[in-house]
């Protein structure tokens, strides 16, 4: 149920520019309606007072596979892949083949739990699931929409299993485009793998559904070296260029990793005003290499590619490991990528979802964030380097909904998790 809800006393904060501030905050019918130092109660509304603790909108993941969410623990492949390749077909393919329409609600379900624990609010997801293509959006979509979460959602099409495969795998986020266009809480795009499993013809078929929607592209570039060498031995041509050629870029597509692309490519990219995900834990995870994210200038955002969706803890090795990489990158660099996510999630759902002024979508967290040093506008970049933790979220509201309060999900947790342990073990013994 929506709430009309009055909260006193918090500290606002929004994360760029970075600004922290105490006041009060007003939500009703799902929206931010009022701010000001001081608010009076007015009749039917709950008040909370937060007595200093973060009152913030919630963090949107850009890039991830809920289709994932069970492999935590999942039986070990034959053998251990010697390459990035082998990771996907030893390992994802594996997984995503064995995926009906039970085991991908259940996995999405999972998933979202895991997300709004963590204060994510919005997830851009990127689906897959071959034996199960048509109407597997709308199991992710209810899987959502249970647990209250926004999503931006897609099918990875591909070539990988034939022209059939390819062509319903269009059609789902063609269908899912349509559904969508004005739903509150979702959107779509056009979802494809990577350029070395899509031939120029699919490209283009990718192209004209984005044509057709004024959709954006959600594909993973150059995440390996194997993509752009791929795009080199067949085509000639880069994996940027390709993508430009087949006019699959603009500026709501999504190029996740973008780890091997090279100047030239990221400022064709950044010509088209295209946006980079970039997904540090996987990148390591996969030995993939290092991406050129100070080259992707003000178009960098952050995805978790499948390693849950907590985002505080994503931007905190996204720090450490630029740090470590030398890659000329400070803390508000994070700030701004997080920040991102959130503009993205705006422009696609025309409604505000990165600040907290009236007419913005009431998606908030509040953080009982305890330091021992103020918080400031000015330092808020190193808190969330040094201090800030999806631990310190208290409660979640989406929507104006609250999904939880006061640490306690208002959805059963435990029995979801429950029912998604039997699914896993009924997705492990088909991997078997
Ligand atoms: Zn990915």
């Amino acid at each position: 149920m929506r709430s009309n809800i009055l909260f006193k006393s918090a500290t606002l904060v929004s994360l760029d520019p970075p600004e922290v501030e105490r006041g009060d905050l007003r939500v009703a019918s799902g929206a931010i309606t009022d701010r000001a130092a001081l608010l009076d109660p007015v009749e039917g509304e709950e008040v909370i007072d937060l007595g200093g603790k973060l009152l913030m909108p919630g963090m949107v993941c850009a890039h991830t596979h809920l289709y994932s969410a069970l492999a935590r623990g999942m039986p070990a492949p034959p053998r251990s892949p010697s390459s990035f390749r082998e990771i996907l077909e030893l390992v994802w393919w594996r997984l995503d083949r064995a995926l009906d329409e039970e085991t991908i609600f259940w996995s999405a379900m999972a998933g979202a739990i895991d997300a709004v624990r963590a204060g994510t609010t919005c997830l851009f997801d990127h689906h897959a699931s071959p034996s199960w293509i048509t109407g597997s959006l709308q199991a992710v979509r209810e899987a959502l929409d249970r647990v209250g979460l926004r999503g931006v959602l897609c099918y990875e099409v591909t070539d990988r299993g034939g022209n059939h495969q390819r062509d319903l795998g269009v059609e789902e986020n063609r269908s899912f485009l349509k559904w969508s266009k004005d739903s509150p809480s979702f959107r779509g795009m056009v979802g494809a793998h990577a350029g070395f499993t899509l031939s120029d013809e699919s490209l283009e078929m990718c192209a004209d559904l984005m044509k057709e929607h004024g959709a954006g592209l959600h594909i993973h570039a150059a995440e390996d070296m194997c993509d752009v060498e791929d795009a080199r031995e067949k085509y000639s041509k880069g994996v940027v260029e390709r993508l430009a050629r087949a006019g699959a870029l603009n500026n709501r597509t999504i190029l996740a990793h973008g780890t091997h692309l090279d100047r030239g490519e990221i400022e064709a990219a950044r010509a088209a005003a295209a946006w980079f995900a970039h997904n540090p834990r996987s990148n390591m995870n996969n030995e993939v290499g290092y991406a050129p994210v100070a080259d992707f200038g003000e178009r960098v955002l952050l995805g978790t590619d499948g390693i849950g969706a907590d985002m505080f803890e994503e931007a905190r090795v996204a720090f450490f490991k630029a740090r470590d990489e030398g890659a000329g990158l400070g803390a508000e660099d994070w700030l701004r990528a997080l920040a991102n996510n959130q503009r993205l999630a705006t422009e696609l759902f025309g409604v505000e979802t990165g600040r907290l002024s009236p007419g913005a979508a009431a998606d908030l967290i509040v953080l009982a964030y305890d330091s021992p040093t103020p918080v400031t506008s000015g330092n808020l970049a190193w808190h969330l380097a040094f201090g800030l933790t999806s631990a310190s979220v208290e409660s979640v509201i989406i929507g104006g909904r609250f999904i939880i309060k006061d640490r306690s999900p208002l959805i059963d947790a435990d029995e979801i998790y429950a029912r998604a342990r039997e699914a896993s073990e009924k997705l492990w013994k088909k991997l078997a």
